[in-house]
């Protein structure tokens, strides 16, 4: 019998309830994160502002009002690009990317606003070991190839041992 697909709801069983959300963040994120003085250094260097308006100084605002239910649902947190620019630029040694990163596994939990795609490399790295499986490409001069026809061994995938390992891992970051 095959296996059964696995739902985010299966990865993360264990679910923090939404009232105990910003507690959470204050629990990981410690007075670091409290002490953001908006002084905007982040939000002038990142990555993801100029192109996709995400403006990491005002994530850190809304998560000490309290409206981290509104961030999550707005998807925004998906927007950032990971790059740890606003980390190394902010006086205060706060991350909004740390901040970020933890708000995207709310919403990973939530299985709210995942985009598709992330959810795709999950699936591929939890059945084949990759993020993406091999594929047929095709050169400039309309050649095709694939790992068979260069030559390379065909790719094994992951033990079981593996993807239970990785949603152990996965639930206890998200957890
Ligand atoms: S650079 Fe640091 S202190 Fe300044 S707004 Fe960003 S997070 Fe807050
Ligand atoms: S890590 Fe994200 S929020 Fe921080 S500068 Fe890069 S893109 Fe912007």
């Amino acid at each position: 019998m095959g296996r059964r697909a696995l739902t985010l709801r299966d990865l993360t069983s264990e679910a923090a309830s939404e009232g105990e959300l910003r507690e959470r963040i204050v629990r990981e994120l410690g007075s670091e994160f409290q002490s953001c003085f908006r002084c905007l250094r982040c939000t002038s260097g990142c990555t993801s502002m100029k192109l996709l308006e995400l403006r990491p100084h005002f994530v850190m605002n809304m998560v000490k009002l309290g409206l981290v239910e509104e961030l999550i649902s707005s998807g925004i947190v998906w927007t950032c690009a990971l790059c740890l620019k606003c980390e190394e630029r902010c006086p205060q040694e706060v991350s909004p990317s740390e901040l970020i990163t933890l708000l995207r596994n709310f919403s990973f939990q939530r299985e709210e606003n995942v985009p598709e795609a992330y959810l795709k490399v999950v699936s591929s790295v939890l059945e084949t070991g990759f993020i993406q499986e091999p594929m047929e490409v095709v050169s400039r001069e309309f050649e095709e190839f694939t790992r068979e026809s260069l030559g390379l061994p065909r790719l094994v995938g992951p033990r079981e041992a593996f993807s239970e390992n990785l949603i152990e891992l996965m639930t206890r970051e998200a957890g």
